[in-house]
């Protein structure tokens, strides 16, 4: 157990809590740190440099991962609700006690700003750990017919490090699973401190198991017969592998896909409630948001004066070190993701490019906020995922109109609609093919709220009962049934 002291003030510190790891990071397996492997760097990607190495997991690894939630298993299930509910109130309370420190190593490994990783992802990650203490304490209550699935494998992306990881771990442990999570290459820091978080609540070895790495360690993770259930958040195109690769396996499998969310702004909307509102939704986290307000649809009556407020607002939002208070778009997570971006708003043949006017930092993985109009409906940057901060727009004359090219998507994960008619909004709402809509708002999130998408999105959902329940099974007959005694012949028996 390790005391971190007081909360750092700066990045500094937090930096100083690295070099104290000795900056280079083993795994955490059966409740214990590992000796570091074959290692990859962790980069800032506001800056370009190194903040750690992480190892590269091995087969062997994986194994012994798996073989230690295995064990764990029963006798965590066994402790019954109220005994788990005991460890998760701590998690959440630790997670409250480092979290400026969690916060700002969250900043530093993923580029977002830290007004959001302190106001928005650190408070929901706490959140998640409360609420499901909550359910954990209720659960023979809730669902008295169900059980644990047994070893989840959990695999995450790199725009909500640790939230994500709040969202995977803390419902599988209230059910009495135990887990094998791969936090993303580029964003494993947080679950490390997260890993140690758990050794200093003193949560029974191999409850929780991190392994790190990449694409590869998730294929030996959702191929090991040992694990009993995968959850998956990221690009729809590895999602597609997952399902084929568990297909038949007998793994329980829930899907947190990409999105292409719909914006639709009414004519009759407040202009300039809906312009903050589309800065939250596209431009929270420089848009690498599954749920992100990517599409706008705007009525033709008032586009003109909308993208010209819009045009105005997004001249103003500063881009710049992620650790600034005032920061309102950061880092795109790494120099990968920044080419991706790039190339995509680079192919756009017949649509118009408005680049933001706003100050850019001469280096680091920045991309300026930007807004592109003419777009047909069927052209790719209306259809694909961009995954940054990148908004396409389109008008609409009619509410059917919007309804019909808000579902022309493959994907279904969220919307928006903003209209100060409540008969508006509760028309259209329920027309949308998606699995959340937002009214006069964007990326709302509560732990009691389920969460997840529609078609090519996914499937299963996170967060609330719904979630909970995702992470159990039926219950076998505790006791078998009565034998069925011979009856005398003639006295009619039981039917
Ligand atoms: P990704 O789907 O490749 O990575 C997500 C996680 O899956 C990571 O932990 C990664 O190591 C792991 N992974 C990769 N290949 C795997 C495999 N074959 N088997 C098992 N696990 C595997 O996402 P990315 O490459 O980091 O980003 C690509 C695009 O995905 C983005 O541009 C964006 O469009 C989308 N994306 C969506 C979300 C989301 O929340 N829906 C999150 C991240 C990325």
């Amino acid at each position: 157990t390790m005391d971190y002291g007081p909360a750092p003030e700066s990045a500094i510190e937090a930096l100083s809590w690295l070099v104290d790891q000795g900056d280079c990071f083993g795994q955490f397996i059966d409740g214990q740190f590992t000796a570091p492997g074959t290692s990859f760097d962790a980069i800032n990607p506001a800056t370009g440099d190194v903040l750690a190495h992480l190892t590269q997991a091995t087969p062997e690894d994986v194994e012994a991962a798996v073989a230690a939630a295995r064990k764990a298993q029963p006798k965590w299930e066994g402790l019954g609700g109220p005994g788990r509910a005991k460890y998760l109130y701590a998690l959440a309370r630790l997670l409250q006690k480092h979290a400026r420190l969690f916060a700002v190593l969250e900043t530093l490994d993923s580029g977002k700003p830290i007004r959001e990783a302190r106001d928005i992802d650190v408070p929901l990650a706490q959140r998640h750990f409360y609420y499901h203490a909550g359910l954990a304490q209720l659960i023979e209550v809730e669902l008295p017919d169900q059980r644990a699935l047994g070893v989840c494998g959990q695999i995450i992306p790199w725009n909500f490090p640790l939230l994500m990881l709040a969202w995977k771990v803390a419902p599988a442990l209230a059910a009495g699973n135990t887990v094998v999570l791969k936090p993303a290459e580029q964003t494993s820091l947080t679950a490390l401190l997260f890993a140690d978080i758990c050794r200093q609540a003193g949560l029974p070895r191999g409850v929780v198991n991190i392994v790190t790495g990449d694409g590869a360690v998730g294929e030996m993770i959702i191929t090991h017969p040992g694990i009993d259930k995968i959850a998956f958040t990221g690009s729809t195109e590895v999602g597609r592998k997952i399902r084929a690769a568990t297909a038949g396996s007998g793994k329980s499998l829930t899907l947190e896909l990409g999105g292409k969310s719909p914006y639709i702004v009414f004519e009759d909307a407040d202009l300039d409630s809906a312009v903050e509102g589309l800065v939250d939704a596209i431009w929270f986290n420089q848009g690498q948001v599954c749920c992100a307000g990517s599409r706008l649809l705007v009525q033709e009556s008032v586009a003109a004066p909308f993208h010209v407020k819009l045009r105005a607002r997004m001249d103003k939002l500063r881009v710049g070190n992620p650790l600034d208070k005032c920061t309102d778009i950061g880092a795109l997570v790494s120099a990968e993701q920044l080419a991706r971006v790039t190339g995509m708003v680079a192919a756009n043949g017949t649509g118009t490019t408005h680049r933001a006017a706003c100050d850019m930092p001469a280096a680091g993985c920045f991309y300026p906020p930007t807004l592109i109009t003419g777009l047909t409906p069927s052209d790719p940057l209306m259809q694909e995922e961009i995954f940054g901060p990148v908004l396409v727009s389109t008008t609409f004359r009619t509410p059917a109109e919007a309804v019909q090219l808000a579902n022309n998507s493959r994907y279904g994960l969220a919307a928006t609609l903003w209209t100060e008619n409540i008969n508006t909004a509760l028309d259209i709402a329920p027309k949308l093919a998606t699995g959340v809509v937002w009214v006069n708002a964007a990326n709302l999130f509560d732990a009691a709220a389920p969460f997840g998408g529609l078609r090519e999105s996914g499937f299963g959902r996170e967060g609330g009962r719904e979630g909970l329940a995702a992470y159990t099974r039926p219950r076998a007959h505790a006791k078998p049934l009565a034998p069925v005694t011979a009856m005398p012949a003639g006295n009619g028996g039981p039917v």
